[in-house]
């Protein structure tokens, strides 16, 4: 798995994203505590236990927040200032844990209003929308009301709505979350696949999404970043499986001493 992130070309070159010495507090709450992180192309995981500040440190790659302390940059732009987040927001596309959608509108419409969103020209907006549903496999729900989609359906439509604007970035929120084990199956092998001419960040407490899809993870726990690396080298001496990256998991936080 790590041979095919050194051989990704974004995996050469700068990192798609980065943060340095970040630092976020909701009042008394410290969710991010002087973390630093870089992501580069193919698929890293963000492993964590709830309230780790995973989904705080995609809030700053996807914009929606600033760090009280540090800088985050994406795609080569620090992002700071209206002008600059504009743009890296148009480059980047993000699935949310919980993302909205009008139970009325039709797969096409929901996945057309997000390519209107992100500026994507209006005479390419029906091929890209016809483009992505089919990566996505949701072809035949395209006429489909949201409000009908199974729990993996709508996923991939959260994918596809993602994908629309062709983004060079993918920040996927624990999207595993609330799948049965073979929509789990089918979502991995599209994340894996979305991986591999695009850099993805995807966030999860599940030691085998990571086995099964990532390249390279970070353990973020209690706030700190507490590894970084191949998903290979977090299993040490075990082969790569689900249960090996399980025990490297558990070995970096009975190391940290956080109580999870
Ligand atoms: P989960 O897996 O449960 O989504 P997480 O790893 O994504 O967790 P965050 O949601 O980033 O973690 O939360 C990190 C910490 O910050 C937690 O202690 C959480 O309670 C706190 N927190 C997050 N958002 C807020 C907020 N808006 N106001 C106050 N505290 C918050």
């Amino acid at each position: 798995m790590s041979d095919h992130t050194e051989n990704h070309p974004a995996g050469a070159a700068a990192p798609a994203a980065a943060v340095e010495g970040v630092r976020v507090r909701y009042g008394a709450v410290t969710a991010l505590d002087g973390v630093d992180a870089e992501f580069r192309g193919g698929v890293t995981g963000l492993l964590g236990p709830n309230g780790a500040g995973k989904t705080t440190l995609l809030s700053l790659l996807s914009t929606g927040r600033r760090p009280d302390v540090g800088t985050v940059r994406v795609l080569g732009e620090a992002v700071r200032g209206r002008a600059a987040t504009l743009r890296v927001r148009e480059r980047i596309g993000v699935l949310p844990q919980a993302f909205g959608h009008h139970p009325r509108f039709t797969v096409t419409e929901f996945v057309e209003y997000a390519a209107w969103l992100r500026k994507v020209p209006t005479r390419e907006r029906r091929a890209r929308v016809r483009e992505v549903l089919r990566l996505v496999d949701l072809e035949r729900q395209a006429d489909q009301r949201m409000g009908a989609l199974s729990g993996g359906m709508l996923r991939r439509a959260g994918i596809a709505q993602a994908m629309v604007n062709r983004p060079a970035l993918v920040l996927l929120d624990e999207p595993t979350a609330g799948l049965d084990p073979a929509q789990r199956v089918g979502f991995r092998a599209l994340v894996r696949d979305l991986g591999e001419h695009t850099a993805v960040v995807l966030s999860t407490h599940l030691a085998e999404d990571v086995a099964q899809v990532c390249d390279h993870v970070h353990v973020l726990l209690d706030g700190r970043m507490r590894f970084t690396g191949t998903a290979a080298a977090l299993c040490g001496d075990r082969e790569l499986s689900g249960p090996a990256l399980e025990a490297g998991y558990l070995a970096v936080v009975e190391q940290s001493g956080v109580r999870v």
